[in-house]
């Protein structure tokens, strides 16, 4: 997105209540320059000619960027919830059940109610589409829209996911909204022809879905694991097999690293290259759920830095995530 100069703030005052925080970081990419503020999230890209004018709190620019989440006023940042390209939130998760055929070492919620009686019904599918719709409505988001089906494991629930995406199809045309799409986050291993034919009728640009695998079979199968402790690695990538045969990309995944597999990075990212990954993100274990007070989970500082160093997809002089201006090691 380009700054532009706003010619409303050539009317301000020149002696700003403006200041540049510390957090404010520039990186250059593709013949521009990245401004960002690693304490909000607020960025833009610029050209060379305008670079100065950033740090130069000029008034004229002073307002848009405090707006943007980069500048300070009277010392307080902005959030920038509001930034333009996120018009209100743009992501709603829906977890259709909290069951799951598998017995990860780490899961979350512990793989917890494995008896179906806390599945999402229909009713609720429809009842969170029209929340949805009201909030769109009420908040007029202009953004693309993703409701993504979580669990527990999703497709022990397949019949409200169907549902609710029909449901979403059918009262959204007349509605006027904006473009909706689905993704289900999926173990891989539950895979069948009626989710293929779901995929298939709505197109995988609108109905997506990711698998979950952990890098390695090796690291996998010590850590995405039936209960009766076997592996689940063969089966979720005969799945993913499967998907990609009937025409259905499967590019992005996020594996959980945990102080097991934290040596295994790199192997970890050959793997999913090979399997036809294109997209992925190394995830420490959180301590919580099954995790929550064990030795898998990593033990050292600024863990995400450190996983995406020794995975060599962050530059080595700096010691966060923020873009370095005088990165070479990209
Ligand atoms: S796939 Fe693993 S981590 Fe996910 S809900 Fe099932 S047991 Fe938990």
């Amino acid at each position: 997105m380009e700054l532009g100069l706003v010619s409303y703030f050539d009317t301000l005052p020149r002696d700003s209540i403006y200041s540049i925080p510390s957090s404010l970081k520039v990186k250059r990419l593709d013949g521009r320059y990245i401004v960002a503020n690693t304490d909000t999230g607020g960025w833009v890209a610029v050209t060379e000619e305008i670079l100065p004018l950033v740090f130069s709190r000029q008034t004229q620019l002073s307002e848009e960027l405090y707006r943007r989440g980069l500048y300070l006023c009277d010392g307080v940042p902005i959030f920038n919830h509001s930034h333009p390209a996120y018009e209100g939130l743009y992501l709603f998760e829906f977890s259709v059940t909290p069951d799951c055929n598998l017995s990860c070492v780490y899961c979350a919620n512990q793989r917890a109610g494995t008896n179906g009686q806390s599945k999402a019904t229909p009713e609720l599918g429809e009842l969170f589409i029209n929340r949805v719709v009201e909030y769109i409505q009420t908040r007029q988001v202009k953004t693309n829209l993703t409701i993504e089906f979580t669990g527990g494991e999703p497709l022990l629930n397949f019949p409200v996911i169907k549902h609710t995406i029909d449901y979403a199809k059918d009262i959204w045309a007349p509605l006027n909204l904006p473009p909706i799409d689905f993704s289900i986050v999926t173990n891989g291993t539950l895979v069948d022809d009626e989710l293929i034919a779901l995929i298939l009728e709505y197109g995988a640009e609108t109905v997506g879905i990711s698998v979950s695998v952990d890098g390695t079979a090796m690291v996998h199968n010590v850590q995405r694991r039936f209960p009766s402790a076997k592996g689940s690695f063969d089966k979720a990538v005969t799945n993913l097999r499967r998907l990609q045969s009937a025409g259905i990309p499967v590019t992005g995944t996020i594996s959980v690293v945990t102080s097991h597999s934290q040596t295994e990075l790199a192997a970890m990212a050959r793997s999913l290259i090979e399997l036809g990954f294109r997209q992925f993100l190394f995830s420490p274990a959180a301590p919580i759920g099954r995790a929550a007070g064990s030795l898998l989970v990593l033990r050292f500082r600024n863990k995400p830095t450190m996983i995406k160093r020794r995975a060599g997809v962050l530059c080595k002089s700096s010691d966060t995530d923020v873009p370095n201006a005088d990165c070479t090691c990209e």
